[in-house]
């Protein structure tokens, strides 16, 4: 068996859903099962059309909701022609359902992150029902699985916590009877819903990466192969760095701390659950399906600088606490701050008297605040930003080290660590310097891509 996720852009329209079909057929023997992302800028428009309601602006939702429904009918048309009709009605009831949801939240005008969710899942509800429609049209055995009924997770609305066993069984229940009959089961990524009432969350965003692996996972599959926009992984985000190169091999951990600090093309939780089962993930280019992609294994070449990530938008906390720090338990006290509020803490750094450290979500920031000034002095810097340089043998080649911090010359650098298994060298900086920072360190360590 073979788990094969299709991103947004992947599935963006009628002629990217026919390539995506053409790559399942040239896997049929593999056995695979598909996980599939929104339409791509389906989700974003979603989340609009949540805010914007709650805000009173029913007008402008209603009109983007109009919007959403025509250019998903338009692509069922295109896909189905005379054959569209069933689909048509199935994903005409969703967008019903999100019109009267928009309506429901401009009369509340209050967003919970419950709601926001409810809405935020119609974009995998829609595309799993229209590509499903598709393959089936174009002679793929494919089959409807419902994602809520197998990704079982917690209620932590947003970014819910996958509960792996209870995917398990349901993915023994719902998923392998398909595949073993040779069937091609289809399913929505990033979203779920809770164990015993099936209220509907999402994985937090970018998630479908997520729910592949997880799928993947449960049934041992063979391997996870994440359909994208880009060749694979690459040296650093093309975006930024139009030189960046393809990375044939990967080791599971440097593409973890790649995608932990800002390699978008996988979400930070992919690798887990393919580590736990072994299970290889591939990286590979909807666009260029002759591609070899990136393997993401154990026994990746170990090299000293495998890639550059960078993110801005960091917000960097300073407690200061002469008195307190060095007593034990304190910063156990000040970590249950973070982890009272869910958020996620990224890099850190100690002195004597003072504890720095970054979180890249920061909505739950005042009450953060209010409960560390119990601790000590607090600073609040927003704007910051992060750029790891991340490579298995970066620990053995302090010249290389080097090279990277003389490169941060000018870019405001207030932060530096090494991670404890030596693979990762992370600095905080100025947030407007990240990405000329990452073009820098680029230039340095891959001379000669631009
Ligand atoms: P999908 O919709 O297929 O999940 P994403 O937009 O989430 O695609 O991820 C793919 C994007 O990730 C690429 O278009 C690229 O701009 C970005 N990216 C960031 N860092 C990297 C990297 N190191 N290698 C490849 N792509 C990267
Ligand atoms: N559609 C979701 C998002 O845009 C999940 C994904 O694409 O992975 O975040
Ligand atoms: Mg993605």
């Amino acid at each position: 068996m073979i788990v094969l996720k299709f991103g947004g852009t992947s599935v963006a329209d009628a002629a990217a859903i026919r390539a995506s079909a053409e790559i399942v057929r040239s896997r049929l023997a593999r056995q695979p099962v598909v996980v599939v992302s929104a339409l791509s800028g389906t989700t974003n428009a979603l989340i609009g059309i949540a805010e914007q309601s709650a805000k009173g602006h029913l007008i402008g939702a209603v009109r983007a909701v109009e919007a959403l429904r025509t250019r998903h009918l338009e692509q069922a048309d295109l896909l189905l022609g005379g054959d569209a009709l069933e689909v048509a009605s199935e994903m005409s009831a969703l967008f019903d359902e999100l019109a009267q949801l928009a309506e429901a939240l401009s009369v509340l005008g209050d967003l919970t992150p419950r709601s926001r969710d409810a809405i935020a899942a119609l974009g995998e509800q829609l595309s799993a029902l229209l590509v499903v429609a598709a393959y089936e049209k174009l002679g793929l055995p494919a089959v409807h699985v419902e994602a809520r009924d197998v990704l079982i997770t917690d209620d932590q609305f947003g970014r819910a916590e996958p509960q792996p066993d209870a995917i398990a069984a349901a993915v023994r229940a719902h998923v392998a009877p398909l595949v073993r009959a040779g069937k091609v089961p289809v399913m929505g990524g990033f979203i779920g819903a809770t164990a015993t009432t099936r209220i509907t969350t999402t994985l937090g965003r970018g998630g479908s990466d997520y729910s592949a692996s997880l799928i993947g996972a449960a049934l041992q599959a063979e391997a996870i192969e994440i359909w994208t926009d880009v060749d694979g992984m690459l040296t650093a985000d093309p975006r930024v760095v139009p030189g960046a190169r393809l990375i044939e091999q990967i080791g599971f951990e440097e593409a973890s701390e790649l995608a932990s600090f800002g390699a978008k093309v996988l979400h930070p939780s992919t690798i887990a659950p393919a580590v736990r089962v072994g299970i290889p993930v591939v990286v590979l280019n909807t666009r260029r399906p002759e591609g070899s992609g990136t393997l993401i294994t154990f026994d990746a070449p170990r090299r000293a600088v495998t890639a550059i990530a960078g993110k801005d938008k960091v917000t960097l906390v300073k407690v200061k606490s002469p008195r307190m720090l060095l007593r034990e338990g304190f910063l156990r006290t000040m970590f249950a701050v973070f982890e009272r509020h869910r958020t996620s803490v990224d890099v850190v750094a100690t002195s004597e008297v003072s504890v720095s450290l970054t979180i890249d979500d920061a909505s739950r920031l005042d009450a953060i605040m209010g409960e560390l000034r119990e601790l000590g002095d607090v600073v609040i810097e927003r704007d910051r930003g992060i750029v790891s340089i991340v490579g298995a043998e970066l620990s053995r080649h302090p010249g290389t080290m080097a090279d990277a911090i003389r490169a941060l010359d000018g870019s405001g650098l207030h932060m530096l660590s090494l991670s404890a298994t030596g693979i990762n060298l992370t600095v905080v900086i100025d947030g407007d310097q990240v990405h000329p920072v990452m073009a820098r360190l680029h230039e340095i360590f891959f001379p000669g891509t631009g």
